[in-house]
């Protein structure tokens, strides 16, 4: 399959690439080559330039920058975390709730997060869905008239050129019982210069709705170019949705999370998901409890509009699925009868009638 590249510079994949740039200094240089031998790595030209070579706590190096300690594996890590390979029939085809099913067409990514739920599964080389595991993965989906919605997913499938895309999205047309498409990138953020008016507009799949659900962590990911490309998505007529990953060190403090909220609202992208980091080997480092994950969330609430809202999440390790985990502001609805309180953006309890 043809990978496109962007105009631009060409990405940092090695150690020694990030060495020359400045991005890893040289005492480190050896210690990093063992984590680049476990787990793929890929800076784009316009993460480079967003990082701040001064600050060795910078937000966007901690993302996509290697760290020694990612070679640390806890025992409760999981290779597979969210149990995708349980859920898969066909190849390219992860099947788990009945009206959705996601589609990974690709396994490579523009840039390689370090903290990425599918680490063991993500990386250059490995083979694209074309030809006949395509034809099958499609023959997977026309088969079932339940369903609803196809994600498409990988790897990044922003990373096919338009050619490919407009293909994917000829095929996804029709078969009729799919009414709902969905995209999940990170290239709108990581790899603007790859979002033409074209390249928004071959997303489109006619006749069915189009939602592209775009991964950010960081309100700074937000680059002019970035709002450029997030701009032609939306005005082809995608509905934009949020992702991101609660991450200790880079977004998991009041003022970078509300910053990051409203920067997905002042960019038409409604916040969706706000995932709590999945155990994938080697990101211990990323992790909050899920206490402080709903402290921060709860704290949202008190000051942001409600189209700042994310959905607090919960993969369950092993494949059982998401769930929201709160916070809540009602407590003891569970008893019949009982009054229930319910607490206000202040923390002031107020108490609520049984029906
Ligand atoms: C996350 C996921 C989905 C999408 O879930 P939503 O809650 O609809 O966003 C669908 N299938 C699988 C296998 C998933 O992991
Ligand atoms: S873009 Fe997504 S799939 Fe790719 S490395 Fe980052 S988190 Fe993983």
């Amino acid at each position: 399959m043809t990978l496109h590249q962007p105009p631009g510079g060409q990405p940092l994949r090695s150690v020694d690439a990030l060495a020359d740039a400045g991005l890893v200094p040289p005492e480190r240089q050896d210690a990093l080559q063992a984590v680049a031998a476990r787990y793929a790595v890929s800076v784009t030209s316009a993460m480079a330039d967003l990082i701040d070579r001064a600050d060795p706590k910078d937000p966007i190096a901690l993302q996509f920058i290697p760290d020694a300690a990612e070679l640390v594996t806890l025992p409760q890590e999981l290779a597979d975390p969210i149990g995708d390979d349980a859920h898969s029939p066909v190849e390219g085809v992860v099947h788990r709730y009945p009206d959705r099913a996601l589609l990974k067409l690709v396994h490579a990514c523009p840039v390689y997060c370090r903290f990425c739920f599918r680490r063991e599964m993500v990386g250059p080389g490995g083979d694209a869905l074309t030809g006949a595991k395509l034809d099958a993965a499609f023959a997977y989906l026309a088969a079932r008239p339940e369903i609803w919605e196809v994600i498409l997913t990988g790897g990044d499938p922003f990373i096919l050129s338009a050619r490919r895309v407009r293909e994917v999205a000829r095929r996804l047309a029709a078969i009729p019982h799919i009414k709902v498409v969905r995209w999940h990138s990170r290239v709108p953020v990581v790899d603007p210069a790859r979002i033409s008016a074209d390249y928004a507009r071959a997303l489109r799949i006619p006749g069915k709705a189009s939602y592209i659900a775009i991964h950010a962590n960081h309100p700074r990911e937000f680059t002019d170019d970035a709002r450029r490309a997030i701009a032609a998505l939306a005005d082809a007529g995608h509905v934009l949705l949020s992702q991101s990953v609660l991450l200790k060190g880079i977004n998991a403090d009041e003022a970078t999370l509300s910053g990051l909220m409203r920067v997905f609202v002042e960019n038409r992208i409604k916040p969706y998901y706000l995932h709590h980091p999945d155990l994938a080997p080697g990101t211990s480092h990323f992790r909050l409890t899920l206490e402080e994950g709903q402290a921060l969330v709860k704290s949202l609430r008190g000051h942001l509009s409600g189209l700042c809202q994310p959905t607090y999440i919960l993969d369950i390790p092993g494949g059982a699925g998401k769930i929201p985990v709160g916070p809540s502001f009602l407590s003891g609805c569970e008893t019949p009868g009982a009054e229930a309180a319910a607490e206000d953006r202040h923390g002031t309890r107020h108490s609520y009638p049984p029906a």
